[in-house]
């Protein structure tokens, strides 16, 4: 094959995508696009007891709404597949076996019940048992069993796993990209699982094979995996296969405190740690990204700054630019912490940057979704109106519901400050003028009302506070005349009316 770059994202189906996943899915993709390589989706989907129906759909819908494509995968075949590792089942014993015949393992065939109470036993001392170098000659396993006498047992249907056999006492040196050169001692190291007693490989030796099968050159992945590299190197090595190179992400650290982001934090604090929606069987929901209204871009801004830096102050980066700017030399070792404020910043910026025509449109479709016409309003004049203001969709609706709906009652403590004795009148007084007015702009209304306000020689407040609350219902919302001019004649004058019908009951 040739030497392209290609990287994969390789999550295990058992529930909804962590940003954390989401953050190594676009590392990967970042570093793919930058040296023109391959990005492959791959579902490691062994266990089957973890496996969670709904959640690859989950992982390719989320990928999907970041805009974070994948060259090759579930449903977008290429030379390598199939992509699903279930689909794969028939491929990994044969590697099994390999191992088997160059001596790098063997068939285990302890009980469940003796590995426990051995466990249970070393518990006991205040040691813990490992399956290893040490002890694994004492143990029910093939080595030192004749062919014959592991033939017997497989034929008389014993049931077994297949260990790896760890090389007892070498010093194991490999690279990682991002957290250099490390040496282990592989005396730490137990026997792992590789082939389980249903037939399936483990992660381990499905991982293995299928990143040489698929061709991967670079493992990107979280932090969690390191400790797995010693004996994947060692299983490369088993294999005779030459190792991809490996870079594994720092941790997403809590906003405050110790230890890994969670969705507790989340909970507690309120941001989602899922790029989208997840409803569990027992009906609790898990908040997504999505839903609570923040836009793709805002979103894979602000995973690309946890970890990664461009070394200069630009913070801002659409996908394009990232991959542009994106090197592995520039990940950090430490973890990063997760800051939820800043993921606002990011929103409310994209949420300016957006096409005005199409906030314009999804804002008129929220709206009607409330149960409200948007038909005599002038939506988009609206729009740029709050926005500025406006970190969510949300946001805009807050701030404006008003134009929509007449306000039904006044706020109690304004309404004491702004409505006194002569306030009927004087409202009266402005809805007399509004009437006449031709050319219904802010700009006119304003040149009148405040023409008027001078003559009488009254305080601005005295006007300009009623009118606000008999338009709005609160001391909030934009210019006055900017919203009489966009709620049109009639509407301004049946809500000054109304006003002054309540002042005067
Ligand atoms: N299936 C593993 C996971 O769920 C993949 C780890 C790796 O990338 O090697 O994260």
């Amino acid at each position: 094959m040739s030497d392209k770059i290609r990287v994969r994202f390789a999550p295990s189906p058992t529930g909804p995508l962590h940003i954390g996943g989401v953050r190594t899915a676009l590392f990967n993709y970042l570093f793919a696009k930058k040296l023109g390589g391959d990005f492959i989706l791959r579902i490691e989907d062994t266990d089957q007891n973890r496996y969670v129906e709904g959640a690859e759909d989950y992982i390719v819908e989320a990928l999907d709404w970041l805009q974070i494509p994948f060259d090759e995968g579930p449903g977008k075949e290429g030379d390598v597949g199939p992509y699903r590792q279930s689909e794969r089942k028939h491929l990994y014993r044969e590697y099994a076996d390999m191992l088997l015949a160059s001596g790098n393992a063997y068939y285990a065939f302890d009980t469940a019940e003796a590995l426990e109470k051995l466990r249970n036993d070393y518990e006991a001392k205040g040691e813990t048992f490992s399956y290893d170098a040490k002890n694994r000659d004492s143990l029910n396993n093939s080595l030192g069993l004749s062919e014959d006498e592991i033939q017997q047992k497989l034929d008389a249907g014993e049931d077994y796993v297949i260990r790896f056999k760890i090389p007892a006492g070498e010093s194991l040196q490999f690279r990682d990209m991002i957290r250099g050169g490390m040496q282990i001692d592989t005396s730490i190291l137990d026997d792992k699982v590789l082939f389980k007693s249903d037939g399936m490989p483990t992660y381990h030796l499905a991982n293995i094979v299928d990143d040489h099968l698929m061709a991967i050159t670079h493992v990107i992945r979280g932090e969690e995996w390191l400790p797995s590299l010693a004996l994947h190197m060692l299983l490369y090595r088993a294999f005779d296969w030459q190792a991809p190179k490996f870079a594994h992400l720092p941790l997403i650290l809590k906003p405050v405190g110790k230890g890994k982001l969670s969705k507790r934090d989340g909970d507690k604090m309120g941001f989602p740690v899922f790029p989208l929606e997840w409803k569990t069987e027992d009906g609790s929901i898990y908040n997504g990204y999505r839903e609570d209204g923040y836009l793709p871009e805002a979103v894979v801004n602000m995973l690309a700054f946890l970890g990664w830096n461009p070394g200069t102050e630009q913070e801002l980066f659409s996908l394009e630019e990232l991959v542009n700017a994106f090197s592995l030399e520039r990940v950090n070792k430490a973890g990063a912490r997760f800051d939820p404020e800043k993921t606002k910043w990011f929103q409310h910026h994209y949420l300016q940057e957006m096409d005005e025509g199409v906030l314009t449109a999804q804002f008129k479709k929220y709206v009607e979704a409330k149960g409200f016409s948007t038909e005599n309003m002038e939506v988009g004049v609206l729009v740029s109106l709050l926005k500025e203001r406006a970190t969510f969709m949300e946001d805009l609706w807050e701030q404006g519901h008003f134009f929509f709906e007449a306000p039904t009652n006044y706020d109690e403590k304004a309404a004491k400050k702004a409505f006194k004795d002569d306030t009927a009148d004087i409202l009266a007084n402005v809805r007399d003028i509004v009437e006449k007015v031709e050319d219904f702009s802010a700009a006119e209304l304003s040149k009148q009302v405040k023409g008027w306000i001078a003559d009488q020689e009254i305080g601005f407040g005295k006007v300009m506070m009623p009118l606000r609350l008999s338009l709005v219902g609160e001391m909030k919302g934009p210019d006055v005349f900017e919203i009489m001019a966009l709620l049109g004649k009639k509407e301004a004058i049946n809500r000054i009316q109304s006003a002054i019908n309540v002042i005067k009951s």
